[in-house]
């Protein structure tokens, strides 16, 4: 494999971690040539020293070091396009990380995918860029992953279902009666994976389950009624795919970020992994059901598919103003999902016609949520 050259946006957040985990065992292959952080200026220069990269952006506040040659979300633009790579890595959280994976493509750039927030919004629109600028884009999200790997043994007539498999969140075993008065603090401990603050609040509601299977109908161009989500509480099964015969796959390892980045970086070719391998004795893999009556907001992921147009956008942007609202006490954790349903209630365009089209209509549906909540504010 010949080495490859990398940009890593959002280094100093979970998946930025992990990649780096992933690039210090790995610098016969990957060359880093860029790296961005939003506010962690002191472990970006750490970083950008390790690696000896030239190219080095923070976004989030002035710069204090001189090494850091670009600022703000506009020099991180320039940054993506004026660096020399092949790929960029893209672990940015939210909305924030659309623009970038926009000028990586744009720039003829492979596009490693943490940020799915960039599929949900933009869709068609984000897979008719990376095809007509010969680009690939690869799923770093542990189940996309998962899928990526499987489907490639089968022609695609012969796959029948994709089976998103989930924890089950902060609140599995909580009493549906019990989760209105859950504290935002208890929301953030997830039971497997170690994220950031908005995805884990998110696998609470299982919005990100809601999310994933939105982003699982794009990247693999199934229909919605042929994605499945089932609950393995372990999360060793990271997702499976059934063919006509009625044979499931799957693929089964330890809860580790650090393998998905790799193998999207390597991709197409497989390298040897440095994290613990799951032994397999005492192992079990049960599988439960999704209670919808307790994770309402997966209904309204099913709906915007069905809808499709600018309503994913709309379930994406709903669910952020919401979980922010959550996060400062402003609304109960229950609030989310309605708060989701109601915005999705109202007319949203059937189609979205350019990127610009869809920053108009993602602050035109944060208000209309924000208005929302101000009327439910519950204190
Ligand atoms: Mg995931």
């Amino acid at each position: 494999m010949d080495r490859k050259k990398l940009i890593v946006l959002g280094s100093t957040g979970s998946i930025g971690r992990n990649t780096i985990t992933v690039l210090k065992s790995k610098k016969d292959y990957f060359d880093v040539r860029g790296i961005s952080a939003h506010t962690d200026e002191n472990n970006l220069i750490k970083l950008a020293k390790t690696f000896d990269i030239k190219n080095i952006c923070l976004t989030g506040r002035e710069p204090s070091f001189e090494e850091i040659n670009y600022k703000g979300s506009g020099g991180l633009i320039e940054m993506i396009k004026n660096t020399e790579a092949d790929i960029v890595l893209n672990g940015i959280s939210g909305s924030a990380g659309l623009a970038s994976s926009i000028a990586a493509l744009e720039s003829g750039k492979d596009l490693a995918l943490a940020n799915k927030e960039t599929i949900v919004m933009a869709g068609d629109l984000i897979l008719n860029l990376a095809k007509k600028n010969n680009t690939n884009i690869l799923p770093v999200d542990s189940e996309h992953s998962a899928i990526w790997q499987l489907i490639r043994g089968f022609k695609k007539e012969y796959i029948s279902e994709l089976i998103l498999t989930a924890s089950g969140g902060a609140f599995r075993n909580r009493s549906i009666s019990s989760l209105k008065n859950v504290t935002v603090n208890a929301a953030l401990a997830h039971p497997t994976w170690e994220m950031g603050p908005k995805i884990t609040i998110d696998s609470a509601t299982m919005a990100n389950k809601g999310l994933e299977v939105i982003e699982a109908h794009f990247l693999f161009g199934m229909p919605a009624e042929k994605i499945k989500i089932v609950i393995n509480p372990k999360s060793y099964v990271h997702s499976l795919i059934r063919t006509i015969d009625g044979y499931l796959y799957s693929q089964i390892s330890l809860p580790d970020m650090s393998v998905p980045i790799q193998n999207a970086l390597s991709w197409p070719e497989i390298l040897p992994a440095n994290s613990a391998a799951l032994e397999l004795p005492g192992i079990s893999l049960d599988f439960q059901a999704l209670d919808e009556e307790k994770y309402p907001i997966v209904k309204s992921a099913y709906y915007a598919l069905e809808k499709k147009g600018a309503y994913p956008l709309a379930f994406n942007a709903a669910n952020e103003v919401a979980v922010a609202a959550f996060v400062d006490d402003s609304i109960a954790f229950t609030d989310i999902s309605v708060l989701v349903e109601k915005t999705m209630e109202k007319e949203w365009p059937s189609k979205l016609e350019s990127f610009a089209h869809i920053m108009e209509v993602d602050s035109q549906i944060r208000r209309v949520t924000e208005e929302f909540i101000k009327r439910t504010r519950h204190n």
